[in-house]
């Protein structure tokens, strides 16, 4: 059976793919089921190099220790703010310097947004997805999900941004909804869904 190596330590995405992928005959392994300690650096200047260069260097990885029947995915993903000029981009999860402080990102881009009307506060979340096989094939896949930045933080739910990124078609955020509701709109579900179409040909 084919093995999908997910080039990624995060225990949230990594539940979310495999349920994703539960019908598909792939058996999907995180880089520690594979005994590989790596930590690759998301130095690119886009979503899809930082996706690309992960899952590039854990087909190498991989390749050098002689293994076979494997397909590498890795994401990458954040939120681009059109006022802002897709800000905080690429830098989502360091935006107030510390990496991952989701409380003190979320309260740089109200400072950001402070003053700005609702109807400049137009966002989007981005998610790349990259696919290298054991065969030096290459694919990508683009997910995203449209919304606005609000003036405070509603909801207890998700990470990150969510709380502040009100979906207009639910009028809620996305920290309101469950993670059911949200894996079927995001753009980490709509990419997966698509990635899933990919992998569908090629196991
Ligand atoms: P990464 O893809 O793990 O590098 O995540 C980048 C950053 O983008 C996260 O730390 C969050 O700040 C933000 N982000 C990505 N996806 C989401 C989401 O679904 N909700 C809220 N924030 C997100």
């Amino acid at each position: 059976m084919k093995r999908l190596v997910l080039a990624s330590n995060n225990k949230g995405k990594i539940v979310e793919i495999k349920r994703l992928l539960e019908k598909f005959p792939i058996e999907v392994l995180s880089l520690k089921d594979m005994g590989i300690d790596i930590d690759v650096e998301e130095d690119g200047l886009t979503f899809e190099e930082n996706a690309k260069k992960k899952s590039v260097e854990i087909y190498k990885e991989l390749i050098g220790r002689g293994e076979k029947d494997f397909i590498v995915m890795s994401d990458d993903s954040g939120l681009e703010v059109d006022y802002l000029n897709g800000e905080p981009g690429v830098f989502s999860a360091r935006y107030a310097g510390e990496h991952g402080n989701d409380k003190k990102n979320n309260e740089k881009l109200l400072n950001k947004l402070s003053g700005v009307k609702r109807e400049d506060r137009k966002a989007r979340f981005v998610c790349e997805l990259a696919l290298v096989t054991d065969k030096n094939e290459y694919f990508n896949v683009k997910g995203y999900v449209d919304g606005i930045i609000l003036e405070e933080e509603y909801g207890e739910g998700g990470f990150g941004y969510d709380p502040l990124f009100l979906y207009e078609p639910f009028n809620k955020t996305l920290a309101e909804i469950s993670m059911e509701e949200k894996n079927k709109i995001s753009h980490r579900g709509v990419a997966l869904q698509k990635a899933a179409k990919i992998l569908e040909g090629l196991i």
